[in-house]
């Protein structure tokens, strides 16, 4: 992360010690924009961005365009700026054998304007090493990427090149191999791992200042992971679980079960916990998770692709052009689960993910902090990387968050759970050259974020052609 952020360290500390010359060249100017200023959720309109290398230098009104020299000038039109979305939940996985289907998916994120990722967990993790090293200084079109490095899990876990943890011990050790890694986070997951295991995770990581998030046994409670300093959760089963007045039995019961013949587990528990929804708990949880400032990533669209496959021919999707057939390939275990579900299996289901989505903007009220994530990858069918972050930030809306609130948590929040909030996340000069170019104001219809004019990714200009480009050259 230190190598990713160098430069725009740099540059911000000049912009703050050295005055602006007066006839200073910048290497791009945008003129006749109107800026989409997301932590207030205002339009600037007429302004013009002076761009040197991968900073935003200055914010200004278009008027003066005559008075900024540049290398390249873009005029936007009257289009409307909004920075470079953040997938806050994505995998590039698959096995050695996926590598170069994997190195394909990053162009795709370009072209829909997600400008950062943040990879959770994978299998092929020198790979992504060295994509996250490339994008970062432009020797590769493709988002920036922050990576967790391998999961950690129980032994025998059910995701490949997971790292097993049982003891203390094993504990340490793992997280010295992803601190030699320069892992930018830990995820863990929750397919085998003993609660004590997650816990103790939790525990040395926080010890070590690395940030945590992940899935979560359903033998320990949300609470206790948010007391020990866990950053974030993902997906809502876990915060679910904690809104419900039988928390404690509920939990006590996976327990007990964990190691009988007919253990509970996750979605054995689920229609006990909607039918103990407490809404008087859920927003003290709430209050609690922002004091502590917590992340959520909903992933609401993952969670409904995968409802919804039954019912969906998928064949003719054009974006299949784009995805290689050998992660194509890795769908077909999420068909057959879907296949198999039976009617009342998904009735309860799509209850149960409307009862979720209804959870978003009372925890974003709260001050909860919501990032957009896809979970876009191989083994997620049918939701595919770039677009599927557009389709999640328009659910996000769609479950009561203003257009305006919707972008902060694909920009903005994104960049507070790294803790790069002062580079990233918003169109201010210091900042990061990461933007798009909408035809269409998206503070009055979020569906505006499907018509791209144009993107500038670490201060480099795809326009609309060059982005079809990058779409060609990965196309089958
Ligand atoms: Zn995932």
């Amino acid at each position: 992360m230190k190598n990713i952020l160098s430069l725009c360290l740099m540059l911000g500390i000049l912009s703050t010690t050295i005055a602006q010359p007066l006839h200073k060249k910048y290497d791009l100017l945008i003129t006749n924009a109107n800026v989409v200023d997301v932590p207030t959720g205002k339009l600037l309109k007429n302004r013009l961005l002076a761009i040197s290398g991968d900073t935003i230098r200055a914010v200004d009104d278009t008027r003066k365009a005559a008075t900024y020299k540049a290398d390249k000038v873009i005029d936007a039109n009257g289009k409307y700026i909004i920075p470079g979305l953040w997938d806050m939940h994505i995998h590039l996985r698959g096995g050695d054998s996926t590598i170069e289907a994997n190195k394909k998916l990053l162009p795709l994120f370009l072209a829909y304007g997600v400008t950062t990722v943040r990879e959770c967990g994978g299998d092929i993790t020198p790979s992504v090493m060295r994509w996250r090293a490339e994008t970062a200084n432009g020797e590769l079109a493709g988002p920036r990427i922050f990576t967790s490095g391998p999961k950690l899990d129980g032994p025998h876990a059910v995701w490949a090149g997971s790292i097993p943890v049982v003891t203390p011990q094993d504990v340490t050790h793992a997280l010295d191999s992803l601190q030699e890694i320069h892992s930018d986070f830990v995820k863990i997951y929750d397919s085998k791992i003993s609660g004590d295991a997650y816990l103790e995770i939790i525990r040395q990581a926080k010890k070590r200042g690395m940030k945590v998030t992940g899935h979560m046994p359903y033998t320990v409670e949300l609470k206790e992971a948010a007391a020990l300093g866990m950053d974030g959760s993902e997906h809502m089963y876990y915060v679910f679980k904690a809104c419900s007045s039988k928390e404690d039995s509920i939990t006590n019961l996976v327990r007990e079960r964990e190691h009988t013949a007919r253990p509970m587990g996750l979605f054995g528990a689920l229609p006990a916990l909607y039918a103990t929804f407490d809404s008087v708990k859920a927003a003290q949880l709430f209050r609690y998770l922002a004091a502590k400032h917590f992340t959520i990533t909903p992933t609401l669209f993952i969670s409904k692709t995968l409802a919804g496959i039954k019912d969906t021919d998928h064949s003719k999707d054009s974006l299949l052009n784009y995805i290689d057939p050998k992660i194509q390939a890795t769908y077909a275990g999420r068909i057959r689960g879907a296949n198999r579900q039976s009617d009342q299996a998904r009735q309860f289901t799509e209850k149960f993910e409307a009862a979720c989505t209804a959870l978003v903007p009372k925890m974003y009220a709260a001050g909860v902090n919501i990032v957009a994530g896809s979970d876009c990858g191989a083994f997620n069918s049918y939701v595919y990387p770039g677009s599927s972050i557009h389709e999640e930030i328009k659910l996000l809306a769609a479950s009561g968050l203003t257009p305006s609130q919707a972008l902060t948590t694909a920009t903005v929040n994104g960049a507070k759970f790294m803790g790069v909030q002062n580079f990233y996340g918003s169109l201010r000069p210091g900042k990061c050259a990461d933007l798009v170019v909408l035809d269409h104001n998206p503070l009055e219809d979020i569906n505006a974020i499907d018509q791209i004019t144009s993107v500038v990714s670490h201060g480099k200009f795809y326009s609309r052609s060059d982005l079809d480009a990058l779409l060609a050259s990965i196309k089958h």
